[in-house]
């Protein structure tokens, strides 16, 4: 595969743009190859200005569940494009939206942002000022987003770095405890007794690759919050409208106070929002008095092709079905090839979320994910570019399936795979 003019413009990227990139995990600093600068996108495919075809298994982080361009998406923003850019008033494509979104998530109220960052930042203020407490627990490898009081342990692109620049006097706030170990939590509480405001957690993890929450561990969080009169947000950025159209937790059956939406709910245009209970929401200036704003937020553009995208998974009753099918096929498929290949792996699998983790037999917290074999994920990852097929660079992000994927496309993964596996026979 050439990438002889992705390499070119990366590197003129780079004299301008730290890294060349806008976000670290864009720049491939795991691979040995440039990363294919991308053109265009249409369907579950993607091309790069050296003439490359990918079959896209990351879809803008998840984001593009139904597949690039989608033709109602593009039509949404054609559509008010020519009249509404940006105002920084109220539009009524704003209470569509809302309206849309409280309904199908079955959640009271809504605030847009305008990234998954602003949602998470929103609701732990929304926690501290609703509770009159300070401090926040968050899990090992949950990424919530780059503000500093969620760096501490994070998953996703800060895995593999070593941080500075973080204040660490509001850091003191975040107390870390381990994914799917009650016992963590409760010393936490033990220790900070009337101190926490809020815990914060992704109830599929998607940062760490995927790591399911067990559901009584879920269903215990939800008690322990009411015990100690602590909020329960759900950071469902990646599985939001994702899992289903109540998110993540409808499969768990427990109900957070907050929750946090990104990626999906904008269509593939920059937003997020934070929902939850009428009672915590309308704290929110400039009903209640924590302070919380946004030039762009709600933007008419941003809001149209949300709502486009909502509608159609709200429309179509196979969605989610179609979905689980297909991701059903590739993980069953890529069992099959890995164990013909005698490999000590294991895939997780969330709907139409999915990590591959070799060397290990199974993952349900962070340190499970960072003893897996990296550099066998790596060259697997390298590999799959290479010969056409985009996954996630790095061990610590999920790969996503969408409608617009066929059963020919998941074919050809595990073929390319299975390729691989051969490969490293030789
Ligand atoms: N929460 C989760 C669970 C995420 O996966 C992400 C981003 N991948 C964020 C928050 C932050 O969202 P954004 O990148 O839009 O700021």
């Amino acid at each position: 595969m050439r990438l002889d003019k992705s390499k070119e413009v990366f590197d003129k990227t780079k004299r301008y743009i730290p890294g060349g990139v806008n976000s670290p995990i864009r720049a491939f600093k795991n691979l040995s190859i440039t990363p294919p600068v991308i053109s265009k996108g249409k369907g579950c495919r993607i091309f790069d200005i050296d003439g490359n075809e990918y079959i896209d298994f990351v879809l803008s982080w998840g984001a593009m569940i139904l597949g690039h361009c989608d033709p109602d998406v593009v039509n949404s923003i054609k559509e008010v494009v020519e009249d509404q850019i940006a105002f920084g008033a109220p539009t009524e494509i704003e209470y569509k939206m809302a309206k849309l979104v409280c309904e199908t998530a079955q959640i009271d109220m809504v605030r847009f942002v305008n990234s998954g960052t602003e949602a998470t930042m929103t609701a732990v203020r929304l926690a501290k000022g609703y509770t009159g407490k300070k401090k926040i627990v968050k899990f090992a490898g949950c990424y919530h987003g780059h503000h500093d009081i969620f760096l501490k342990e994070a998953g996703s692109a800060v895995a593999e770095l070593r941080l500075k620049g973080i204040d660490e006097d509001i850091v003191q706030n975040t107390i870390v405890v381990e994914y799917n170990n009650l016992d963590s939590v409760e010393k936490a509480f033990k220790e900070n007794k009337d101190e926490i405001a809020a815990v914060i957690i992704e109830p599929v993890a998607g940062n760490m690759g995927v790591v399911p929450a067990k559901k009584e561990f879920l269903q215990a969080l939800r008690e322990i919050c009411n015990l100690h009169g602590s909020l329960l947000i759900f950071d469902e950025v990646i599985t939001g409208f994702r899992l289903s159209l109540k998110g993540a937790r409808a499969l768990y059956d427990v109900e957070p106070d907050l929750i946090t939406f990104g990626k999906i709910i904008g269509g593939g245009l920059p937003c997020g929002a934070v929902g939850g209970k009428k009672e915590i929401m309308q704290c929110l200036a400039p009903q209640g008095n924590v302070f919380q704003a946004g030039t762009m937020s709600g933007n008419p553009i941003v809001m149209s092709a949300g709502y486009a995208t909502i509608k159609k998974l709200k429309e179509n009753p196979h969605f989610y079905g179609n979905l689980e099918m297909l991701a059903g096929k590739l993980e069953k498929e890529l069992t099959q090839v890995f164990s013909n290949s005698n490999l000590t792996f294991c895939i997780n699998r969330v709907g139409s979320m999915l990590t591959i983790f070799f060397g290990v037999e199974k993952v349900e917290n962070f340190e499970m994910a960072k003893m897996s074999d990296l550099d066998l994920f790596r060259s697997f990852a390298e590999y799959m570019i290479k010969n056409h097929i985009y996954v996630p660079s790095s061990q610590f992000e999920a790969m996503f399936l969408s409608v617009a994927h066929s059963e020919n496309d998941v074919e050809k993964f595990v073929e390319i795979a299975e390729e691989f596996c051969s490969s490293k026979r030789k």
